[in-house]
C-alpha cells in the first residue's frame, strides 16, 4: 500500500480516454494504493488516470469525512440510465486543487460495474453519490470539471 503522486491539471494524461481493465487481479495493488492516496489527499473520489494509470477504474467513499467509511471500487463502469432531471453543483477535484467549478448533471444514474472481486453489479445512485460517480466517470473519458465550463 502506498500513497501515489496525484496528476495535476493540465497534465495531458487527464485529457485522454482510458482503456478497459482486462484483469481484475492485475489492478488489486493499484486499488489499495488509490484508496490510500484518496484518503490521504483527502478526497472522496479518485480515478486511475489521476495517478497516471490509463485504466477505466475509480474508487470513491462519499461518507468517510462525516464518519463511517463506505469504500466503493468501480471497474469498467457503464451508465445504463440517467435521470432527465438535472441539478447544478460545485465540484472540486484532487487534480485541480483549490478550484470549485459549477457543473450541471443528472440527479440520478443507473450504473453497471465490475467490483474488485470480479462480480458484476448494477445499482441506482442519487444525490452526492450520483454526482461523484459522474465526476469520476468523466475522468475515464479524459474530461475534467473545467471542460464543463462554457467556452468563454
Ligand atoms: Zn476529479
Amino acid at each position: 500500500m502506498a500513497v501515489l503522486p496525484i496528476v495535476k491539471w493540465p497534465d495531458p494524461r487527464l485529457s485522454r480516454k482510458c482503456a478497459p481493465v482486462t484483469s481484475v487481479a492485475s489492478v488489486a495493488t493499484l486499488i489499495g494504493d488509490m484508496f490510500d492516496t484518496m484518503y490521504a489527499a483527502p478526497g472522496r473520489g479518485l480515478a486511475a488516470p489521476q495517478v497516471g494509470q490509463m485504466l477505466r477504474l475509480f474508487v470513491m467513499d462519499c461518507t468517510w469525512k462525516e464518519g463511517a467509511k463506505s469504500p466503493v471500487v468501480m471497474i469498467n463502469p457503464v451508465f445504463m440510465a440517467a435521470d432527465s432531471a438535472t441539478a447544478p453543483g460545485e465540484e472540486g477535484c484532487l487534480s485541480i486543487p483549490g478550484i470549485l467549478v459549477p457543473v450541471t448533471r443528472p440527479v440520478a444514474v443507473t450504473v453497471q460495474w465490475t467490483s474488485e472481486t470480479g462480480e458484476i453489479h448494477m445499482n441506482d445512485f442519487d444525490g452526492f453519490e450520483a454526482r461523484c460517480i459522474q465526476h469520476e466517470f468523466d475522468h475515464l473519458n479524459g474530461v475534467v470539471t473545467l471542460d464543463h465550463l462554457p467556452p468563454e
